[in-house]
């Protein structure tokens, strides 16, 4: 909209725009020949090339190894609350494939994948769960509720600022808090048709994994009457979508949460589930499933959800490990030609590596494995096709000899 916009200039090293203009949106402070004077974190900056040449425009952070966020190629394009609201606008319309009497729980603004770094917004209904994650979205926080107060129909927002990464920006970490609106203890939730509870202040991250709703689904052709184990459960996802599929169907829910494990349990009643037919366990699950290799238990479907086990390349030869030994054990307690579903939601874990741990595990305990459909996000969690780096989450449903 508004012409001639300036900003201090950052200047990168010769050739170092190229990955820029593919759609990169990340610039490391390795590639800056000149970093900006006088902003401070999170202050917007023009990026130009060696030879001077505007290339992109984002904001600045003098203290993580991603020095520059792009938020726009074009020169034209002022970063303020109009932007914003374009934005929003665009990412609620990918959302209209949700038909909300069906599914009205989805993340709105997915970061780096909407076009907006360090953002993430996700719709339980009528509310809105914001994180922001970095300095420069910090900058733009009133805007930013104004923008989506304009842009969504919701009832109320609440600011979920409690996320460690926020250290690495300089950033404090927030108690959650309501910042608009009117916001329930509890926000009843539809996905897929199955309901949920979200607490958008306590729950982990912003109080739903709405990441896992397509693999939630797809375990449903697994289950009917079947032994299903849930392995960090948390509240129940894989649980209630395997449980509905038939009362013969029995489920056993494992995680370290006692309050999610009892939520868990009050979604199985939600969806008029008896929670007496199928098990809530707080445990380790590592030790739960040593336990249950001991006693010869044996399920027909095992399901691995583990939080992420490396969230630096550094910590990657440790993950691997932990994903062996987890997969490991899954395949242990699964019955001869038993369905073994598992995720990795570690960035730096590829789909390859899953399936190079889970190749590993099935040499181990000498069973064959057949790979059955693999999966990384669905449509309300967009990847940017130049950031790769930024899609987290395998998931690999397989069959286990
Ligand atoms: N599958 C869930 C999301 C899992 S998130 C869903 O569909 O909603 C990861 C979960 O693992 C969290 O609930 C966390 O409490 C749990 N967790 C972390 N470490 C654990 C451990 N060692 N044993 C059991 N649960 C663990």
């Amino acid at each position: 909209m508004s012409l001639n916009v300036h900003y201090p200039t950052a200047s990168l090293k010769p050739r170092r725009e190229e990955s820029l203009q593919n759609g990169h949106l990340w610039i490391f402070s390795g590639a800056l020949q000149q970093s900006p004077h006088w902003i401070e974190p999170g202050g917007l900056v023009d990026v130009k090339s060696s030879t001077g040449q505007f290339v992109a425009r984002g904001y600045y952070n003098p203290h993580t190894d991603i020095a520059i966020r792009i938020l726009t190629r074009d020169i034209e394009q002022a970063i303020d609350e109009n932007f914003l609201r374009q934005r929003f606008r665009n990412a609620v319309a990918l959302r209209r494939v949700f038909d909300p009497d069906h599914t009205n729980a989805y993340r709105l603004i997915n970061s780096e994948g909407d076009g907006l770094p360090g953002l993430i917004v996700d719709r339980f209904a009528e509310i809105l769960v914001v994180q922001i994650h970095t300095a420069g979205m910090e900058h733009l926080r009133s805007q930013l509720i104004d923008a989506l107060l304009e842009e969504t129909d919701t009832r109320g927002i609440v600011f979920r600022n409690d996320s460690q990464s926020r250290r690495r920006e300089g950033l404090e970490l927030e108690e959650p808090r309501v910042v608009t609106g009117g916001v329930p203890m509890q926000v009843t939730v539809r996905e897929n048709n199955v309901l949920f509870l979200v607490d958008p202040l306590q729950g982990q991250k912003t109080g739903f994994f709405l990441d896992q709703r397509d693999k939630r689904e797809a375990l449903r052709k697994y289950t009917k009457a079947k032994r299903v184990l849930n392995c960090f459960s948390y509240t129940g996802g894989f649980s209630v979508y395997a449980a509905l599929t038939s009362e013969k169907t029995q489920v056993t829910s494992v995680d370290i949460s006692s309050p999610a494990i009892e939520t868990a349990r009050q979604h199985f009643i939600l969806n008029g589930l008896d929670p007496q037919h199928h098990q809530f366990i707080v445990a380790d699950v590592f030790d739960y499933l040593e336990q249950a290799r001991s006693s010869g238990e044996h399920y027909d479907v095992v399901a691995l959800d583990p939080p992420a086990f490396a969230k630096t390349q550094s910590a990657r030869t440790q993950a691997l490990k932990a994903y062996r030994r987890l997969n490991t054990l899954g395949m242990q307690v699964l019955r001869p030609g038993g369905i073994l579903l598992t995720c990795s939601c570690s960035g730096v874990i590829r789909m390859d590596d899953l399936l190079g741990a889970l190749s590993q595990s099935a040499q181990r305990v000498q069973r064959t494995v057949q790979v059955l459909e693999t999966y990384t996000h669905s449509v309300d969690h967009p990847i940017n096709l130049a950031m790769p780096e930024t899609a987290y989450l395998k998931a690999v449903f397989c069959r286990v000899e």
